[in-house]
């Protein structure tokens, strides 16, 4: 195996490294390590929870020590670019740990907050700035930073840029950088548009990618639960009850759903609190410390917001809504099973969702262990997947009545910056969901359910006839995304 020392990262990161009990590298941090030291630029396929921001933390700390100068008033020597403030907080307080021997100079610019304090912390230069793309420019066009001397770029979580609308800002912010710089793209998956972007922005890039969905996958329990839409904040408060849960992160498609959730388990008696961007960053953060130190047990969270969170020893994800995006399925259960740990993943699935449950399970290459709880039925495990619907064409049923284009997606703005006509803080139309919850049975019988099938097609049959073809989702609509 290889250990850190044989990278030949300087000994002041070392030794921070020693002091975190960082001992042997992950594999991208393997892979691309030596890579970014030697210069190269790199397009890194990984997602978070591989170890992607020590991959290039580490090497770009390197090349600070070794040609250490002051940098110049209102310059930075290093961009990192994330979509979203938890991210980027994140990823500085990743360049503050492992550097603290190093001390580099740095500076965190995200939306959300004063920004004057921010034109300060830049006004004598920083060798690490780490932004949001918004607020970037507006600190661009107010001259109050410069990046002609940037000299590493580096573009985290690329595809979620993307999606979040962040293009253009990206366009403009890369078109005021030096060519003459190296150039580090992250992101967790790669299609055409990110191919497109990755294709601009660098030089004879190395590429490496590590395949965390199927690895991360394998050290993570997946189960589904088949249950009535309005049956499942009961069902949420059985699990934390008699799961033996610790630190939980409860996923929701939106922000008010977010909210709800933590209503109905507190009449539930059970704690929860709720980060998302109608929060105040005050509020969010004070949220994710005791998340973080174990004071909070129960964190519900939408996608967007889950993003940057960072922490270790999360022993269960539960997908209150399953995401419409197979990607964020993946993106989600990777929060836990961190740093080689295992982890379970409880997805309730209400028949609407049956199709986003297909893409998952089309995605991650196997059938999700299942069980049923609609109804007052007896709970018992299914099929994942279901011998009639894979007699149906490919796509044929979900492409029509889910509209999957990204457009449509659940999410937030990650800086809340309103350029370009994006609203900093968006929520589509709320879930309905019934006042009365029904009181679920606790597992205990096994068996085949095949009726399910029926049932299912049932309500295929009654949603089309009252033309329900939304895919639901409840997030922000596609006017905030301009360019897609
Ligand atoms: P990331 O994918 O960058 O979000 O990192 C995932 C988690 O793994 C973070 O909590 C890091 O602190 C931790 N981590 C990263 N690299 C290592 C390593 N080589 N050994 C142990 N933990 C690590």
């Amino acid at each position: 195996m290889t250990l850190f020392h044989r990278l030949g990262l300087a000994a002041p990161i070392a030794q921070a490294l020693a002091e975190e009990k960082y001992i042997t590298p992950t594999p991208i941090q393997t892979e691309a390590i030596p890579h970014v030291l030697a210069g190269r630029d790199l397009v890194g396929v990984a997602q978070t929870g591989t170890g992607k921001t020590a991959a290039f933390a580490l090497p770009i700390l390197h090349h600070l020590v070794s040609r250490r100068f002051r940098p110049e008033r209102r310059h930075c020597r290093v961009l990192v670019l994330s979509p979203t403030r938890e991210l980027s907080g994140q990823i500085l307080e990743s360049f503050k740990t492992y550097g603290r021997h190093v001390r580099p100079t740095v500076a965190l610019v995200i939306g959300g907050v004063p920004i004057n304090r921010q034109v300060r912390a830049l006004s004598n230069g920083v060798d690490v700035l780490v932004a949001t793309p918004g607020r970037l420019l507006d600190l661009m066009q107010s001259q109050a930073v410069k990046l002609d001397r940037v000299e590493v770029l580096v573009l985290d979580e690329a595809d979620r840029m993307l999606d979040m609308g962040f293009i253009h800002d990206i366009r403009a912010i890369v078109a005021k950088l030096p060519a003459e710089r190296q150039t580090l793209f992250f992101s967790a998956t790669m299609p055409d548009e990110i191919e497109k972007l990755a294709a601009k922005l660098l030089r004879d890039p190395i590429r490496v990618a590590v395949t965390p969905s199927a690895k991360t996958a394998d050290r993570i329990n997946q189960r589904v639960i088949h249950v009535d839409r309005n049956g499942k904040n009961a069902l949420l408060a059985e699990v934390l009850r008699d799961e033996a849960t610790g630190r939980t992160l409860v996923f929701t498609r939106t922000k008010r759903g977010a909210d709800r959730v933590v209503k109905s388990l507190a009449s539930a008696g059970i704690h929860a609190e709720a980060i998302h961007g109608n929060k105040s960053q005050n509020q969010r953060e004070r949220v994710l410390a005791s998340f973080r130190e174990g004071r909070l047990r129960t964190l519900i969270a939408t996608d967007i917001a889950a993003r940057g969170i960072d922490v270790d020893g999360i022993t269960h994800v539960v997908n209150f809504d399953l995401p419409n995006i197979a990607d964020s399925y993946v993106h989600r259960i990777g929060r836990t099973a961190r740093a080689g740990a295992e982890g379970i993943a409880i997805s309730f699935c209400d028949h609407e969702e049956r199709a986003y449950l297909r893409d998952i399970e089309k995605l991650i290459r196997a059938p999700i262990e299942a069980t049923d709880r609609r109804g007052n039925s007896q709970p018992r495990p299914q099929q994942a997947f279901q011998p009639h619907e894979q007699h149906r064409p490919h796509g044929s049923h979900q492409k029509k009545k889910h509209h999957r284009s990204r457009n449509h997606r659940g999410g937030e703005q990650g800086n809340g910056h309103h350029a370009h006509g994006r609203p900093a803080h968006g929520e589509g139309r709320p879930q309905t969901r019934s006042a009365g919850e029904q009181s679920v049975p606790r597992e205990s019988h096994r068996g085949t359910d095949l009726n399910g099938v029926a049932f299912l097609h049932r309500k295929r049959d009654h949603r089309a006839a009252h033309g329900r073809s939304d895919g639901r989702t409840d997030g922000p609509n596609g006017a905030r995304r301009h360019s897609r």
